[in-house]
């Protein structure tokens, strides 16, 4: 009998009132429906933002479109806006349906962030944001600009000697760290990323080529934040990007939202009563997906059903909603190692920020072993040619889940969503994977063909 108490009650009682916790500490794949989540209406009486706040973020976006054209030449055809295109994936979709007794009807399509220009990574959305908000401010406090002024003036000399005498923090597993990095870096910036122990090498190293000072720590990821906030405390003239906390990531991943209605409406594809939309969003510690999903409900309202996806051993968003503990537990607490190769979502400790305020919005939550991952993203590049990095694979388990799981189909009836299931869409996000080099991408498509599980999915 373990005697430890978790928030006052043993690992037993919490057992013994939420089931699923039995599956998800013997590290078993689970797909779990969100008792929490409320219709819009409801939910924003109690969540402090509105789509004025996001359309600000967008403004800011555009403002900057000429610097970012100016200096990062892949996104001139663009005109400077960061974007990634969508994409059918109908062989994927095949392989899928050789899997679980319900097959994924309707359209499976791909937002792919893998191919975001700058980071090649979904964080290019939220990270390089909050970073161009920064230097705006600094410049529009210092009296260098006017909010109506060509913002290619950012490429110049004069504004990154400015931006020399101000740094930019952050702690991160990784595709952070290497967003802000390279934005801070071509800003003028000093930029201080404090990296864990499972940030890859060669993010480590891309960094250091862009003159990024990279603190390593032996430790997890929420421990490199912490570390992180802490030196940037004492420090006036460093902003630190703090990704547990931090409103302007939020909106700053919130503005994918408006685009990808763009992106619908130039296909004539709906999204209504009778034709839902299923986004599955990988999550770390819940930036991402959270900004994102705050800014589709503000979109599509009740017709966007998002679900989270983490790795089996880092479940922390899913233990800290299911608890209503949030970021007062961690994947420790109920015996998980938080140890994965999918490093973008290797955290043991949720934001509180998206749990507490958007916990409402998010229709659910599911995980996936190392292994399904790698075989996911082995099949997708034999399929599709599409190379993702595993943390970007783990929302393609997604739909087979919400369809084959007691708790996703539980979900779809009480929604009243069972007539309207062959006209949805089901939109997987791969968040990153762009900027992974040649060998280990290889090394990491090798390992997804050598797996000895018979099926795709490992749970059906
Ligand atoms: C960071 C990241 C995520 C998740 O974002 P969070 O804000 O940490 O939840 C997902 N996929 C990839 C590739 C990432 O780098």
């Amino acid at each position: 009998m373990n005697t430890e108490r978790i928030a006052g009650k043993t690992i037993e009682q919490w057992q013994k009132t939420l089931p699923l916790l039995k599956e998800i500490m013997a590290g078993q794949e689970v797909f779990w429906s969100n008792p929490e989540c409320r219709p819009v209406n409801a939910a924003f009486k109690s969540i402090a933002l509105s789509y004025k706040d996001v359309a600000d973020a967008q403004a800011r976006l555009k403002r900057f479109t000429p610097f970012i054209a100016k200096v990062f030449p892949r996104t001139r055809g663009d005109n400077g806006i960061i974007e990634s295109p969508l994409r059918s994936i109908p062989n994927m979709k095949a392989k899928l349906n050789l899997q679980g007794k319900f097959p994924v009807c309707g359209t499976l399509l791909l937002k792919c962030d893998n191919l975001l220009a700058v980071s090649g990574s979904i964080k290019a959305r939220g990270g390089i944001y909050e970073v161009l908000k920064t230097a705006e401010s600094l410049a529009v406090d210092k009296g260098l600009l006017g909010f109506g002024d060509d913002y290619s003036i950012f490429a110049t000399d004069k504004f990154k000697r400015f931006f020399s005498n101000y740094a930019i923090a952050v702690g991160s597993t990784g595709n952070l760290g290497l967003s802000i990095g390279i934005m801070g870096a071509a800003l003028g910036f000093k930029v201080v990323v404090h990296m864990s122990a499972d940030a890859a090498l060669w993010k480590k190293e891309r960094l250091r080529q862009c003159g990024v000072t990279v603190v390593e720590y032996e430790t997890d990821y929420n421990r490199a934040v912490a570390a992180g906030r802490k030196q940037a405390q004492s420090d006036p003239t460093m902003h630190f990007i703090d990704d547990e906390n931090s409103l302007d990531l939020l909106l700053g991943y919130a503005t994918a939202a408006g685009r990808l209605k763009e992106q619908f409406d130039g296909l004539g594809r709906v999204v209504d009563e009778k034709h839902p939309l299923f986004v599955y969003l990988p999550c770390g510690v819940g930036g991402a997906p959270g900004g994102i999903t705050l800014g589709l409900k503000l979109v599509f309202g009740d017709h966007v059903h998002c679900f989270f996806a983490e790795p089996t051993a880092s479940a922390c968003m899913l233990i800290g909603l299911m608890t209503g503990l949030h970021d007062k537990v961690c994947v420790h607490d109920f015996g998980l190692s938080n140890l994965t190769d999918a490093d973008g979502l290797a955290v043991g400790r949720p934001s509180g920020l998206v749990g507490k305020t958007l916990g409402m919005l998010i229709s659910g939550s599911y995980t996936m072993t190392d292994e399904t991952l790698y075989r996911l993203l082995h099949t997708m590049a034999d399929q599709e040619s599409i190379s993702l990095e595993p943390s970007a694979a783990a929302g393609l388990s997604g739909p087979t889940g919400l369809l084959n799981s007691p708790e996703g189909r539980v979900y779809i009836r009480r929604q009243g969503l069972i007539e309207n299931m062959a006209e949805a869409t089901h939109l997987v996000w791969a968040t990153g994977g762009g900027m992974v080099p040649e060998p280990v991408m290889q090394a990491y498509y090798k390992k997804g063909g050598c797996s000895t599980g018979s099926g795709l999915i490992s749970k059906f």
